[in-house]
C-alpha cells in the first residue's frame, strides 16, 4: 500500500501514521520529522529549512523535492510508504506524481483528516513530543505517567518551536492556501478519503482502519 495523510497541524497525522505502521507493514515517511533531524543534525538542508519552520512558514519545494527523491531511493519503501505531511503544495503533488511514474510505483489511497480550526488550536498549543522517539503526547487528553518524560524511552518532552499561536495562525493561513488545492488535486483523481479527525483516536483509527479494507 502506498498512501498519503493530509490535514491541518495538528489533526492526528503523527499519531495517525504511528498506528497505521503498527498495523500495516509500511514506512512512515514524516517530512517534518526528516526536517526537523537535519535541523537537529545541523545539517546544511537544516540550516535552511529551521528558518520557515519556526516562522510557521512551508520550506521551498526545492528543498523538499531534494529529500523525497533521497528518501524514495531507499530499499525500505518496497512494501509500501505512508507519507505524513507530504504533499503540502500542488507543485509537490505533480512533482511525486513525476517521481513516482519514473520509479514505476501507483499511489493507493489518500486519507484526508478533516477537522475544525477551532479544535487545533487547542490541540497545538497542548501538544508535547518526545525528544528522542517523536511519541506524541498532549498535556490534557494524553498525558505522559511522569510529568515531562517519555513513557515509551525515557526521553524528555518537548513543545515544538513552532506549536504556539503565532505559528500555528501562519501554519493553517499555509494549510488553506496551499495544501487544501492538495486535496483537490486528489480528488480529481479519486484517491481521497474523508476522515473526521475530531473523534477520539481510536474512532479515527477505526475509520482509516475502514478506508483500507478495501
Ligand atoms: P509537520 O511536522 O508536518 O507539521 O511539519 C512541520 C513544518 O515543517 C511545517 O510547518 C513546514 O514548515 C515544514 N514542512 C514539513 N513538510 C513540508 C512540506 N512537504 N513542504 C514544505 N514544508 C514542510
Amino acid at each position: 500500500m502506498n498512501l498519503l495523510i493530509i490535514g491541518a497541524p495538528g489533526t492526528g497525522k503523527g499519531t495517525m501514521s504511528a498506528l497505521i505502521k503498527e498495523e500495516f507493514p509500511i514506512v512512515h515517511i514524516s517530512t517534518g520529522d526528516m526536517l526537523r533531524e537535519a535541523i537537529a543534525n545541523e545539517t546544511n538542508i537544516g540550516k535552511i529549512a529551521n528558518h520557515y519552520i519556526s516562522n510557521g512558514q512551508l520550506v521551498p519545494d526545492d528543498v523538499i523535492h531534494g529529500i523525497i527523491v533521497e528518501r524514495l531511493g531507499k530499499d525500505d519503501i518496497k512494501n509500501g510508504f505512508l507519507f505524513d505531511g507530504y504533499p503540502r503544495t500542488q507543485n509537490q503533488a505533480i512533482d511525486l506524481d513525476e517521481i513516482l511514474k519514473s520509479l514505476n510505483i501507483n499511489l493507493d489511497k489518500v486519507l484526508y483528516l478533516d477537522i475544525d480550526d477551532e479544535v487545533l488550536k487547542t490541540r497545538i498549543t497542548g501538544r508535547r513530543l518526545c525528544s528522542k522517539c517523536n511519541e506524541i503526547y498532549h498535556v490534557v487528553s494524553k498525558p505522559s505517567k511522569v510529568e515531562g518524560v517519555c513513557d515509551i524511552c525515557g526521553g524528555e518532552l518537548i513543545q515544538r518551536a513552532d506549536d504556539t499561536l503565532e505559528s500555528l495562525v501562519n501554519r493553517l493561513e499555509a494549510y488553506h492556501g496551499m495544501t487544501q488545492p492538495v486535496i483537490e488535486y486528489y480528488e480529481k483523481q479519486g484517491l481521497v478519503t474523508r476522515i473526521n479527525a475530531d473523534q477520539a483516536p481510536a474512532k479515527v483509527f477505526a475509520d482509516i482502519k475502514d478506508a483500507l479494507k478495501d
